[in-house]
């Protein structure tokens, strides 16, 4: 099997993540590109592993050394990029590589490299997205408010995607990607 890019972009609190971590579970052969990021480390996150937790300094020096496969200011207040060579070293090993990133950067990978494939993952509604994001409580109610008024945003841009998965039931979801992925 030729090796793989794999995009999976969607809005906030679809569950991406943890559709994501269960395909990385069930299927070894693929691997998740480790993103930069300039915002700060949460409890439990190791710099390396979860992110590349960069300065602001060193985030606009790989922007200069052209380091970045894409990247974007996400919910107006980090930075978040895909360095470049992992993912090139990775194809160039014949390896499936998977970015979990926001839909300016997918679009940015798209326009870079052709032959990645763009997924969307779809709430099964705007009722359930807006509960999802809630009921994890991670944010406050203005963070909440942010956060959809941007996914109404990226909701509208799901059509530039290859593919588009809803995410019903997580398994079901993490399956479907897999299999537009062979
Ligand atoms: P968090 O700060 O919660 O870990 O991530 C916030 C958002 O940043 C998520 O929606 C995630 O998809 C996006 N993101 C993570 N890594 C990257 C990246 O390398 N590039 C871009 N464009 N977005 C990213």
């Amino acid at each position: 099997m030729t090796s793989r890019l794999a995009v999976i972009a969607g809005p906030t609190a679809v569950g991406k993540g943890t559709v994501v971590r269960h395909l990385l579970a069930e299927h070894p052969e693929f691997r998740l590109s480790v993103s930069a990021t300039t915002r700060s480390p949460r409890p439990g996150e190791v710099d390396g592993v979860d992110y590349f937790f960069w300065t602001q300094e060193r985030f606009d020096q790989a922007i200069k050394n052209h380091e970045l496969l894409e990247y974007a200011t996400v919910h107006g207040l980090n930075r978040y990029g895909t360095p470049r060579k992992p993912v090139e070293d990775a194809l160039s090993r014949g390896e499936n590589i998977v970015l979990e990133i926001d839909i300016q950067g997918a679009k940015q990978v798209k326009a870079a490299m052709p032959e990645a494939v763009t997924i969307f993952i779809q709430p099964p509604s705007w009722d359930e997205l807006v509960r999802r994001l809630s009921t994890r409580g991670t944010e406050d109610a203005a963070e909440q408010q942010n956060r959809l008024a941007t996914a109404k945003v990226e909701l509208a841009s799901s059509e530039d995607f290859d593919y588009q998965v809803v995410n019903d039931e997580v398994a079901k979801c993490a399956a479907q990607v897999v299999e537009l992925m062979s």
